[in-house]
């Protein structure tokens, strides 16, 4: 069977893969058999979402109707019902749903109606609190299908200190990662020397470690010195897979959606207030504006360094009218050329402009010169693919260490 949770969280704590991991120990605890634990990450625009928009499966064997009610009874003791937009749902599926669904939720946007008539095709016992919103995410959970997966090791801290500062020595992380990159990472940021996977929000988790099997996320962990868990879980995941963009064309994308979109540079990028970096890509007579915000630190260098004739993929989430850059792959770099007065021909002055549309003339000796010098600079950027920090990514965005295509 697939069990689905969804929605058990509020900015003030909590967190849904904590209530997964301690599902799977009751399951255990029952005589269930737990096959595989999935942690998925749905559209990173869905406006209700409290933090990372994620959802978790449970692949177990046994009793349907026990593993119901150990949920239930977990959500119960465990969601944070007195959040206005913590809304649970519970879904128990004795066969994957249309993964249809799951693409739907990961891309786009579904409704609470679509998820129940999902699940009552299945024939699936489920249960939503409250306004039932958590059965898109559950459903959506039970419906995942990964084609391409990463697995995290989440480190849960134990309840007394929930809300606490977190102790996690800093110079382990940077150890585990230097150990095991590039098979794990975004455990820091080594360009802004940041750690970045112990989070700084009041939830239960302590550190999440990224990677590419079972075996290192379990390896990077072993470097970490840290304050005793509760518990720790592997969990399978569609995070830094890209699966939440879609390849389309400017003039057609739509709000709260993510992208590939090719475009050519069609003006110099301008860096506005706050240091955000706006880039105007065009194709034909349509204009997309593209952003690489202030979080995302030096790759905005990468797009300042483009110029108009630049042709470029853009990727990002499409919100408010703007493409929001998580990665760019520059496809070819057009000559920068920049026009100023020749050398004069009889004195080696440099000539000045006679006029408009009146060529060159030389104020040491009068000579005359039609024809400017053309200079072609050397551009400061290459071609190739370029992400957003470590710092600034995305749960889903797929970084360039893992074979990018
Ligand atoms: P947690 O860290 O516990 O997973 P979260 O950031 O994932 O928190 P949730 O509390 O799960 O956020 O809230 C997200 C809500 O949005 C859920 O109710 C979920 O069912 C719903 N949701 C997820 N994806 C979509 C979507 N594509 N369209 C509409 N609603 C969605």
């Amino acid at each position: 069977m697939f069990i689905g949770i969804d929605d058990t969280d509020s900015p003030a704590g909590m967190c849904t893969t904590y209530l997964g991991a301690r599902l799977v120990e009751a399951l255990r605890d029952a005589g269930l058999e737990v096959f595989e634990v999935r942690l998925v990450r749905l559209n990173p625009n869905a406006p209700f979402k409290t933090r990372g928009n994620a959802a978790v499966c449970i692949e177990a064997g046994g009793d349907s109707e026990v593993a119901f009610s150990l949920a239930s009874g977990l959500v119960e003791e465990l969601a944070e019902f007195s959040c206005a937009n913590t809304n649970p749902g519970l879904v128990v599926a004795e066969r994957r749903p249309d993964p249809a669904f799951y693409w739907k939720a990961v891309q786009d946007f579904c409704t609470i109606e679509e998820a129940r008539a999902v699940l009552d095709r299945e024939g699936a016992q489920y249960r939503g609190w409250k306004n039932g919103r958590g059965l898109i995410g559950a459903t959506a959970a039970v419906a995942s299908v990964l084609p391409d997966r990463t697995w995290e090791l989440l480190a849960y801290r134990r309840r007394a200190l929930w809300g606490t500062p977190r102790r996690v020595e800093r110079a382990s992380i940077f150890a585990a990662e230097a150990e095991t990159w590039p098979h794990t990472w975004d455990s820091v940021d080594r360009e802004n020397n940041v750690v970045v996977c112990v989070p700084h929000t009041p939830d239960p988790v302590l550190f999440g470690i990224r990677g590419e099997s079972p075996a290192w996320v379990t390896r990077a962990r072993s470097f970490i010195r840290a304050e005793e868990t509760e518990r720790e879980q592997v969990w399978v995941t569609n995070q830094g897979t890209d699966v939440h963009l879609i390849a389309r064309t400017i003039g057609s994308l739509l709000e709260g959606r993510s992208y590939r979109v090719p475009g050519r540079v069609a003006e110099r990028p301008t860096t506005g207030e706050g240091g955000h970096v706006c880039l105007v890509l065009g194709d034909g007579d349509r204009h997309l504006t593209c952003m690489a915000f202030e979080p995302t630190k030096g790759f905005r260098d990468v797009v300042r360094g483009l110029i108009p004739g630049d042709t470029v993929l853009a990727c990002g989430s499409y919100k408010h009218g703007t493409l929001n850059l998580e990665k760019i792959r520059i496809d070819a770099l057009a000559d920068d050329r920049a026009v100023r007065p020749p050398l004069c021909p009889a004195c080696g002055t440099r000539m000045t402009s006679a006029g408009k549309e009146k060529g060159y003339k030389c104020r040491t000796c009068g000579a005359r010169s039609k024809e400017p010098e053309v200079v072609t600079r050397s551009r400061a950027i290459r071609t190739g693919w370029f992400e957003v920090p470590p710092t600034a990514r995305r749960h889903l965005s797929k970084p360039l260490t893992r074979d990018i295509t």
